[in-house]
């Protein structure tokens, strides 16, 4: 595997080139290092980029392409990327620090993500509606054209193939726009996508900032959907364009998601799922499961139970195979954090563990933080309602069902839940009642591409994976088709007819 970077290309339009743009820097921050300098993306080539893919998109070569064809080219990028395991995990984890275990994790669930597109465009069937009359109804479905995909910085290959494997499966042409912190692993995406046969001009990557081509991308007469995993505050901006143009736009949105323990849980299990849950990743997880509520019964002794297991948490260099928590992102993102523990202290907040940048020499020069548990806040509080995309969790009591419903639910976020309880009607119930795309039940950040995912409130729009996941990239038509050969009695016509 080479452990070098590549050259400061980007593929725009079917050729690899310098963008026009302002320079990006790629940083390795768990030792404090640039790994390398690209050319960003500039607006002209987001015009560049859209031109030639609407071309592309339009080329019989590509239209015609029947679904086991157009498969045929999603499992060769599934091969691709399942052969180029290693090296995608290198540079994903210099790119964002995340743990190498982490990243060979989410590149084997890219190419997973690309082999389960194509087998769901094999296997979908258009349907013969129930017509009312001499004629046949069908209901077939169509590509939009050109897609936007706009990903994050924190598990880039992962959701960059949530976006793009069902866009190419439904026979769009995509333009990805990577996070400006980890442009690296989505131009690997490329060179793979290019190297398994796609046809030239299909899929363009243009790391850059979101000002300049983020709003051009979204802007663009010819992007015909925006799919975005990011922020809420991007997302509802992105929303406000999409609505000028309307335009389809779904939108992977942040999380302050709630875990839940009963008093008849099994604490072992739940220990392990709440620290997987939130310090997983270094907390860097829309779904981090950032507000802990514990039935008041065991409240006094389950957090201390969950305190001494969050300080055996094993910090360290994303290379070493035994760092469960790694460095954050960036510094800027360190800073960030620190700034909301600083916040949850002033309101009142005790820190029970964390709380401070380790000690540990060898970690100095990072942007490490430890795993923090803060207690004595209310739900109401700032960091009980803010996402702090970080390793930070608060832990409040609760009385009863309807108490931990209330304060679930009092949050403008809907994205995930957990809860641990032996009583499996009870964990039900309360799923159920919850604001939430998705629930886990006695465990916690499981995830299956065949299973629907996405946020409701400020969490977001739509859903992704699942076989629906195909349907959202393409438009639906009905077509009639008059089986009775008589022409209408309503037209008199012929008039001897
Ligand atoms: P962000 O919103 O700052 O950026 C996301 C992407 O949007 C980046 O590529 C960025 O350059 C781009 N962007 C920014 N401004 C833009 C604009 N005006 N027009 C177009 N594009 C623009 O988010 P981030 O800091 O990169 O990622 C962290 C956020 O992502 C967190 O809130 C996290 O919860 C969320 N996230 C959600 C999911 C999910 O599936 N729900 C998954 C992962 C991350």
């Amino acid at each position: 595997m080479s452990q070098e970077f590549r050259d400061d290309r980007i593929l725009v339009a079917g050729e690899w080139r310098k963008g026009r743009g302002a320079p990006i820097a790629s940083r390795f921050a768990a030792e404090d290092v640039e790994n390398t300098v690209l050319t960003g993306a500039s607006e002209a080539d987001v015009d560049d980029a859209v031109a030639r893919a609407a071309q592309a998109q339009a080329d019989p070569a590509w239209q015609m392409l029947k679904a086991h064809e157009r498969a045929a080219h999603l499992y060769r990028i599934a091969e691709g990327i399942a052969a180029d395991i290693e090296r995608i995990a290198w540079v994903q984890s210099r790119d964002t620090s995340k743990t190498l275990t982490e990243t060979r994790a989410l590149a084997t669930s890219a190419a997973a993500t690309f082999r389960y597109f194509g087998a769901v465009l094999e296997t979908s069937d258009e349907v013969l509606t129930v017509p009312r009359g001499d004629y046949q109804t069908t209901s077939v479905h169509d590509p939009l054209g050109v897609v936007a995909a706009i990903t994050p910085w924190n598990s880039p290959i992962a959701s960059d193939a949530q976006k793009v494997a069902p866009a190419l499966a439904a026979g769009n042409a995509v333009v990805l726009k990577p996070a400006s912190w980890s442009p690296l692993v989505s131009l690997e995406l490329a060179r793979i996508i290019e190297e398994a046969g796609l046809p030239a001009g299909l899929f363009s990557v243009l790391p850059g900032s979101g000002r300049a081509v983020g709003n051009r991308l979204v802007a663009h007469p010819d992007i015909a959907k925006v799919s975005f995993t990011g922020g809420t505050a991007t997302g509802r901006h992105l929303a406000k364009a999409a609505a000028e143009k309307l335009m389809p736009v779904a939108l992977e949105l942040g999380g302050k998601s709630p875990t839940i323990v009963f008093a008849d849980c099994d604490t072992d299990l739940a220990i392990a799922g709440i620290l997987f849950g939130i310090f997983s990743s270094s907390g860097q997880s829309c779904i981090a499961g950032s507000r802990l509520f514990v039935q008041r019964a065991i409240y006094d002794s389950f957090v201390p139970r969950l305190v001494a297991a969050t300080r055996a948490l094993r910090l360290g260099h994303p290379f070493e195979p035994s760092t469960q928590v790694s460095s954050l992102v960036h510094p800027d993102h360190r800073s960030e954090v620190e700034g909301y523990v600083a916040a949850g202290i002033a309101e009142g907040g005790r820190v029970l563990t964390g709380g401070a940048r380790p000690g540990d020499a060898d970690l100095a020069r990072g942007a490490y933080y430890a795993p923090t548990i803060l207690e004595g806040l209310d739900n109401a509080s700032r960091i009980c309602r803010e996402e702090i995309f970080g390793p930070v969790l608060v832990v409040m009591p609760f009385e009863d069902e309807a108490d931990v419903i209330a304060q679930a639910n009092d949050n403008s976020y809907g994205l995930a839940c957990g809860i641990w309880s032996r009583d499996y009607p009870k964990s039900w119930r309360i799923g159920r009642a919850i604001r939430a795309g998705t629930v886990w039940i006695n465990t916690y950040k499981q995830f299956s591409i065949a299973t629907p995912f996405g946020g409701d409130g400020d969490s977001g729009i739509g859903r992704e994976k699942g076989r629906a996941g195909l349907r959202a990239y393409q438009r639906q038509k009905s077509v009639y088709t008059d089986l009775s050969g008589r022409p209408h009695p309503w037209a008199r016509w012929p008039a001897d007819g």
